[in-house]
């Protein structure tokens, strides 16, 4: 049994978990939350650990790997169990000509995460297509069957699971569209790889390729060989500002009902971090990543301690730049920037 979760996690750095056990089936993950709660022994859980940066000291508890099993397509919807391998669901949802998920191509991670930061990506997020799912509440003992207006979603990767150990979500059932072809196109980058304008739409099929092919240019799809994918993506959230400060004026900005969302991407660079900075941080194990300047990397041998040290750095000099304070959107357990 493996209890190192540098192995569990993309960004392949953590110490041992105290405890841990992988579930396979829901019952059985309730089961093994149920019992930990009862010996008041901490609980983390870890699906495709894609969006965790655990401690170098690991984790004083039991560690769950999720690893439940199942989908079902009934009509146009489609339910799956939370250990499902989200990428391959996104795919098996295309090949049944569903249509909805193609955005949300080549997203790492496994089902029953997806909701908890609301993924997203080229326009499309989890709660466009999320019916309901099925939550075990730690504090009632409870299991429920929810739908997306209890899931607190908000905008950045805002839900109530976000940074709360409460709900175990065990399946989701999403809501899509009997059709080959794709949702109309949302996002500029996307619209520009296939040729067509914002609002058009195209085979589903097409937006999956195209999706796939741009993140693979970002480093944005799980490659073991590319240490420009030993990452969480992306390390910061965009920031939503009141008023953009002048000398930030130039980056990339959107309307947020809460403000003005701002490209934290072009935010790192013209603070004067280029692709691949940092490989003095850590004798070489961490840098940026060489193709997309939010994703902090794992060059082979990093520790917890390095790749807070460089997301620090980072986060300074952006602040000393334009005043501005970046906020991990990863889940940091047990460690924090200094
Ligand atoms: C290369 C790369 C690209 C990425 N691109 C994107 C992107 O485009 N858009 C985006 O939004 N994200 C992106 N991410 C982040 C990440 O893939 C997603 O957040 C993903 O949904 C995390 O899934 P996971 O199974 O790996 O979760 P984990 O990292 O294992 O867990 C994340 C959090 O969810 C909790 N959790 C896990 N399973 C459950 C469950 N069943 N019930 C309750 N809580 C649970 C964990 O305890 C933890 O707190 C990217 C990451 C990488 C490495």
């Amino acid at each position: 049994m493996p209890t190192a979760i540098s192995e569990l996690t993309t960004m392949r750095v953590g110490g041992s978990a105290r405890e841990f056990a992988v579930a396979k089936t829901s019952d059985e993950l309730v089961s093994l939350v149920r019992a930990a709660d009862a010996a008041h022994t901490p609980v983390l859980l870890i699906g495709g650990g894609s969006n965790l940066v655990v401690a170098d000291s690991g984790f004083d508890g039991l560690v769950i790997k999720v690893e439940t099993s199942g989908t079902r397509i009934d009509g146009d919807s489609m339910w799956v169990a939370a250990g499902e391998p989200w990428d391959p669901v996104v795919a098996a949802s295309l090949d049944e000509g569903l249509a909805g998920l193609e955005a949300l191509s080549g997203i790492p991670g496994l089902t029953g995460a997806t909701p908890v930061q609301n993924v997203g990506a080229y326009g499309t997020v989890t709660s466009d297509v999320l019916r309901e799912l099925t939550v075990y509440d730690r504090e009632s003992g409870r299991i429920e069957v929810w739908g997306p207006d209890r899931c607190g979603f908000g905008l950045h990767r805002q839900s109530v699971f976000k940074h709360s150990m409460r709900y175990v979500i065990l399946d989701t059932t999403m809501e899509l569209r009997r059709s080959t072809v794709s949702d109309p196109v949302r996002y500029a980058g996307l619209a520009d790889r296939l040729g067509v304008t914002i609002g058009d739409t195209v085979p589903a099929k097409d937006v999956r390729e195209a999706v796939l092919d741009l993140r693979g240019q970002k480093g944005m799809v799980l490659d073991p060989a590319d240490h420009d994918t030993w990452s969480v993506g992306s390390f910061f959230l965009n920031p939503v500002l009141e008023e953009v400060p002048e000398k930030a004026s130039r980056a990339p900005q959107y309307p947020d009902p809460s403000g003005i969302k701002i490209h934290a991407a072009w935010l790192i660079q013209n603070a004067g971090f280029a692709h691949g900075f940092g490989t003095e941080f850590g004798n070489g194990t961490v840098a940026l990543s060489t193709k997309h300047v939010l994703a902090v990397t794992n060059r082979g041998g990093a520790s917890t301690a390095d790749v807070m040290a460089l997301a620090s750095h980072i986060r300074d000099g952006v602040r000393a730049e334009f005043g501005i304070t970046l906020v991990p959107e990863c889940d940091l357990v047990g460690c924090s920037l200094t």
